[in-house]
C-alpha cells in the first residue's frame, strides 16, 4: 500500500526528474545550481542582517512599477526581438537592478530581480513553457549576482555619488560578463569563441549604454523620483532599434555562415559595377565551389556539413579585406569580390583560399554524436576580373563560374583563372 506522503512524493520526484534542465550539459547545471544556492543564502543573510526602511520599500515599489511599465510598453518588440535574436538574449534590466543595487538592501534587489524576470516571463516572452522554467530561473540569478556585484563594488568605493554609481556600474558589468561568459561556454565548450561567450562589441555597448541610463536613474530616484518615468521612451527607441538592427541582419545575411546571402551580394556587386565603371577601375571575383561536399553529407550527416561549411566561410572572410564583398552563393558555394584587384593579385588570393582550406581540420559531431575531426577538405576557385572577362556581373560571374568547371575537371583543388578572350585582351592593349 503507498500512502498519501508516499504518493506526493513519488510525484513531485517524477515531475522533477522531467524538468528539461537535467537534458542541459552537466557543468551548467552545476554552476546554475550553485549560483542559485549562493544567491538564496546571500539574500537569507542580507535580510538578517540589514534592516528595511520606509523609504527603501518605496524605491523598491517604484523601480518594480517602472520595470513593469516599461515591459509593457515593449512588450510587442520584445517578443519579436525574442523570436529572432539567435545567440544570447539581450535585456535591458541593469537599468533597474543597478538604482536598486545602490539604494536598496541586497534582499530587495534580489526581490526586484524575481519580480521583474516572472512579469517577463509571463507577459513579454510568452513563449516560455513550465520546461523552460530553469532559463527563466537562471538568467535571473545572473542578474540578481550581478546586482549584489553592483552593490559590493558601490560599498567598497569612496561613497562620493559619482565614484559609487561607477564603481557600481562596474560591478555589474563584470560579474554578468562572467557569470553569463561562463554559462555560455559550458553550454558548448566545444564551440565556444571569445566572441560567443563574451558578445559583440554591439551587445557590450548596449550593456554599458543600459547601466549609463541606470547609473542617471540613480541620481534622479535621489532628487526627484517623479521624474524617473522619463527613462522609458529612451528605453523603448533603444530596445526597438535593436530589433531593427537584427531584422537588417536576417534581411541581409547567410544565417548558416554569416556572410552576405546571394541577394545582399548581387547588389553590393552591381554597386561595384557602377563605382568602378565610373572610375575606370577594376575588381577581381572569385567563385568556390568544395570539392565532394556532399560525401560529407553522406558520412557524417548535414550537420557535420553544416560545420564545414562555416569553418570554410571563416577562412574566406579572415584571408579577404574588410572591405571585399564577401557571401554565400548557394549550398557550398562561395563568392568573394575584392575591388581595385587585378586578376592576378585575386588569383594569389583565391590561392591562400585554397591552401588554407585544405589545412582545415574542423571538430564536429556525426548524426550518431560521435566526434569526429574532418580535415582534408579541398575547394576548387574560379577567378575572373571586370572588365577584363565581361561588363555585368553575372557575365564576370559566368566566366569564374567556367573557371570552377575548369577546376574540377583538371582535377579539383585547384585555382584556375578564367581564360580572357582575345580580342577583350586586344581592346585591353
Ligand atoms: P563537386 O566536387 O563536383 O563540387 O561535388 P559536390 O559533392 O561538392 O557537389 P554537389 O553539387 O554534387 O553537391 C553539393 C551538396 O551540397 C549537395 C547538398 O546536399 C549539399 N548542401 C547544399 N546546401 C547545404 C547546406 O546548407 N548544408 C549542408 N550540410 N549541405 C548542403
Ligand atoms: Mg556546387
Ligand atoms: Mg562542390
Amino acid at each position: 500500500m503507498v500512502t498519501l506522503g508516499e504518493f506526493s512524493a513519488l510525484g513531485l520526484r517524477d515531475a522533477v526528474s522531467r524538468w528539461s534542465l537535467w537534458s542541459r550539459p552537466r557543468q551548467w547545471v552545476a554552476v546554475t545550481l550553485t549560483s542559485m544556492a549562493v544567491t538564496v543564502v546571500l539574500t537569507v543573510v542580507s535580510t538578517l542582517v540589514f534592516p528595511v526602511s520606509l523609504g527603501q520599500f518605496g524605491i523598491l515599489a517604484m523601480l518594480a512599477g517602472l520595470a513593469i511599465a516599461q515591459t509593457e510598453v515593449t512588450r510587442q518588440i520584445e517578443r519579436q526581438r525574442r523570436m529572432l535574436s539567435q545567440g544570447p538574449h539581450i535585456t535591458v534590466t541593469s537599468v533597474w537592478l543597478l538604482p536598486a543595487a545602490l539604494l536598496v538592501p541586497p534582499q530587495l534587489v534580489a526581490a526586484l530581480g524575481v519580480i521583474i524576470y516572472v512579469y517577463l516571463a509571463f507577459r513579454s516572452w510568452n513563449g516560455t513553457r513550465p520546461g523552460e522554467a530553469h532559463r527563466v530561473a537562471a538568467n535571473a540569478t545572473t542578474m540578481i549576482l550581478s546586482g549584489f556585484g553592483a552593490a559590493l563594488a558601490g560599498h567598497l568605493s569612496d561613497g562620493h555619488s559619482v565614484t559609487t554609481v561607477v564603481a557600481g556600474a562596474l560591478g555589474y558589468f563584470l560579474v554578468n560578463t562572467a557569470l553569463t561568459g561562463l554559462g555560455l561556454y559550458l553550454t558548448d565548450p566545444a564551440k565556444a569563441t571569445p566572441e560567443s561567450c563574451l558578445g559583440t562589441m554591439d551587445d557590450n555597448l548596449l550593456e554599458l549604454a543600459t547601466l549609463c541610463v541606470g547609473g542617471l536613474l540613480v541620481m534622479v530616484l535621489n532628487q526627484e523620483p517623479l521624474l524617473s518615468v522619463l527613462v522609458i521612451l529612451p528605453l523603448y527607441v533603444l530596445q526597438r532599434s535593436m530589433l531593427i538592427k537584427r531584422l537588417e541582419e536576417l534581411a541581409t545575411t547567410d544565417q548558416k555562415t554569416q556572410l552576405l546571402n546571394a541577394t545582399t551580394w548581387q547588389e553590393g556587386a552591381q554597386r561595384e559595377i557602377s563605382r568602378a565603371e565610373r572610375e575606370n577601375g577594376s575588381f577581381g571575383a572569385l567563385m568556390i565551389d568544395l570539392d565532394h561536399f556532399k560525401r560529407i553529407n553522406d558520412t557524417y550527416g548535414h550537420l557535420a556539413g553544416d560545420d564545414v561549411l562555416k569553418a570554410v566561410a571563416a577562412v574566406v572572410k579572415q584571408e579577404t579585406r574588410a572591405h571585399d564583398l564577401v557571401g554565400r552563393f548557394g549550398g557550398e558555394e562561395f563568392v568573394a569580390l575584392l575591388p581595385s584587384t587585378s586578376k592576378e593579385d585575386a588569383i594569389v588570393t583565391a590561392e591562400r583560399i585554397r591552401q588554407r582550406i585544405s589545412e582545415l581540420v574542423i571538430p564536429t559531431q556525426t548524426n550518431e554524436c560521435e566526434a569526429v575531426a574532418i580535415e582534408n577538405r579541398t575547394a576548387s576557385i574560379g577567378v575572373a576580373a571586370f572588365p577584363l572577362d565581361g561588363t555585368s556581373i553575372d557575365e564576370v560571374m559566368a566566366a569564374a563560374d567556367a573557371a570552377v568547371y575548369a577546376a574540377k575537371n583538371s582535377g579539383r583543388n585547384r585555382v584556375v583563372g578564367s581564360v580572357t578572350p582575345i580580342r577583350e585582351l586586344a581592346a585591353v592593349a
